[in-house]
C-alpha cells in the first residue's frame, strides 16, 4: 500500500434525520433547503483557503498534499450524491489533494441501498462506515436509532457486495443493564456480517443531552466502572480471537490495510484540516476550530471570512502530554525517541521509576524506546500518561 503519511481533510456534514438522545455532536435535522445553504457555505469555505489549502495567517502549511478525505457528521449519507460530488470537485480544484487520496463516508444503515452504494463507489469512496450501533431492537430503541436490525444487516450485505475496500461498522456498548452475554451476542451478529473494521464505543452520557437530563432526574443509571471494564476486556479478547484484533482502545481491523488511515492521523499529530461547523484542524503546534452552530459558521462565510471560532498554540509540555495520551490509547504505544522536540530520552530517564511501576503492575510493557499498554493498561489508558511527570518541559508555545 502507498504511503499515507500526509495531511488529512475532514468535512463535517451536520445533518441527521433524527437526533439521538446521547448525541453531543454539532447536528441538526435540516431539510433540503438547509442542505443547499450548507453546501453553498461549504464551497465558500473551500474558496477562502489559500492555495496550500490552509488558512492565511495560520501555521506553516504542510508540504505534502492531502491523502485522505473523510466525510463525517452528522450523517453524510443524507447528502444528495450531486452535493457530495460538488464538494469533491471543489476540494480537488482548489486544494492540493493526491489523486489516490483515500475517501471515507459515514453512512446510516437506512441510507444504504444498491443504488446509493453503487453511486458512492463510483465517486471513489473506498471506506464506508456504517452507524449500526446494535443488532438488538431494544438497544436500538433505547439509543433512539431509526433503523431495525434487519436494515442494519442488509446495509452490511449491500456495502460488502458494492466492493468498498473497507466496510466499517460502529457499535455502542455499556448500555444500562447490558450483560456480557447480551454484548457478546451483538458482537457475534456484527462478526457474522463480515465487516473489515469495527469501532466499539462505550456509551458516554454527556450533560445537556436528553440522556444527560434523564440521568439528572435519576431516570438513567450508567453502568458501573467494573462492569464497563469487564465489557472492554471481553470486546478486545473476543474480537482478537475472531480475527479482528484491536489497534486502538475502540478500533479493530481484519488487517493493517483496513485500519483507518484518516483517524490514525489524529492519534499521531499528523496535520489535518477540518471544514464545516465545529470542525477542528491541527498543524505543528497550532490547533484551531470552526464555530459549532451552523448559523454561527455561516455568518462569517457570508461576509467573506473563514468561520474560525478560536485557536490555541500548544506548548511543548502540552504537545508531549497529548502525544503520550494518544499513543497510550493504541496497541503500538509511544516511541519515546519520536516524541516532539527530542524530549523522549530525558523524559524516560526522569520517569524511570514511574515506568517501572507501570510495568510491575501489568499496565504496560517496554520494548526498546517504546512504552506499550497491555490490555489492562488500555482499559485505563487516559490515566497512564498522567502518571508520568512532564514538569521539566517548558510550556511556552514554540
Ligand atoms: S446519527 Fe450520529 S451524529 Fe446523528 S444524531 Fe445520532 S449520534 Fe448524533
Amino acid at each position: 500500500m502507498s504511503d499515507f503519511s500526509g495531511p488529512g481533510l475532514y468535512i463535517h456534514v451536520p445533518f441527521c434525520t433524527h437526533i439521538c438522545p446521547y448525541c453531543d455532536f454539532s447536528v441538526l435535522t435540516g431539510d433540503r433547503a438547509w442542505q443547499a445553504r450548507y453546501l453553498q457555505h461549504l464551497l465558500m469555505e473551500i474558496e477562502l483557503l489559500t492555495d496550500s489549502g490552509w488558512p492565511d495567517r495560520g501555521p506553516e502549511p504542510p508540504r505534502q498534499p492531502f491523502d485522505t478525505i473523510y466525510f463525517g457528521g452528522g450523517t453524510p449519507s443524507m447528502l444528495q450524491p450531486e452535493h457530495l460530488e460538488s464538494i469533491l470537485e471543489a476540494v480537488r480544484a482548489r486544494l492540493p489533494v493526491r489523486t489516490d487520496a483515500w475517501l471515507f463516508l459515514e453512512a446510516n444503515p437506512e441510507d444504504v441501498t444498491l443504488a446509493t452504494a453503487a453511486t458512492w463507489r463510483q465517486m471513489g469512496f473506498r471506506t464506508i462506515s456504517l452507524g449500526v450501533q446494535s443488532f438488538a431492537s431494544d438497544n436500538l430503541a433505547f439509543l433512539g436509532r431509526q433503523h431495525s436490525p434487519r436494515i442494519a444487516r442488509r446495509s452490511l450485505e449491500v456495502a460488502i457486495a458494492a466492493g468498498f475496500d473497507t466496510v466499517a461498522m460502529d457499535l455502542i456498548y455499556g448500555l444500562p443493564d447490558q450483560t456480557p452475554t447480551d454484548w457478546q451476542r451483538d458482537l457475534d451478529e456484527a462478526l457474522a456480517a463480515g465487516p473489515h473494521h469495527l469501532s466499539c464505543y462505550q456509551l458516554t452520557v454527556h450533560p445537556r443531552t436528553p440522556f444527560g437530563f434523564r440521568r439528572q432526574r435519576g431516570e438513567l443509571e450508567e453502568m458501573g466502572n467494573d462492569e464497563q471494564s469487564d465489557l472492554f476486556v471481553l470486546t478486545h479478547r473476543h474480537l482478537q480471537e475472531a480475527g479482528l484484533p484491536g489497534y486502538e482502545v475502540s478500533n479493530f481491523a481484519a488487517g493493517p490495510e483496513h485500519r483507518s488511515l484518516h483517524n490514525q492521523k489524529y492519534w499521531s499529530h499528523t496535520p489535518y484540516l477540518g471544514l464545516g461547523p465545529s470542525a477542528h484542524s491541527f498543524a505543528g503546534h497550532h490547533r484551531w476550530w470552526n464555530a459549532r452552530k451552523i448559523k454561527a459558521w455561516m455568518a462569517p462565510l457570508g461576509e467573506g471570512r473563514l468561520p474560525i471560532e478560536s485557536s490555541e498554540q500548544l506548548g511543548l509540555q502540552s504537545l508531549v502530554l497529548e502525544s503520550l495520551m494518544l499513543g497510550l490509547r493504541t496497541y503500538a504505544g509511544v516511541d519515546f525517541d519520536a516524541l516532539p522536540g527530542g524530549t523522549g530520552q530525558g523524559l524516560w530517564e526522569e520517569n524511570e521509576a514511574a515506568i517501572d511501576r507501570l510495568v510491575e503492575s501489568g499496565l504496560a510493557t517496554v520494548e526498546g524506546s517504546c512504552l506499550r499498554p497491555t490490555l489492562r493498561g488500555l482499559a485505563v489508558a487516559d490515566t497512564l500518561a498522567r502518571s508520568l511527570d512532564l514538569g521539566s518541559l517548558r510550556e511556552e508555545p514554540r
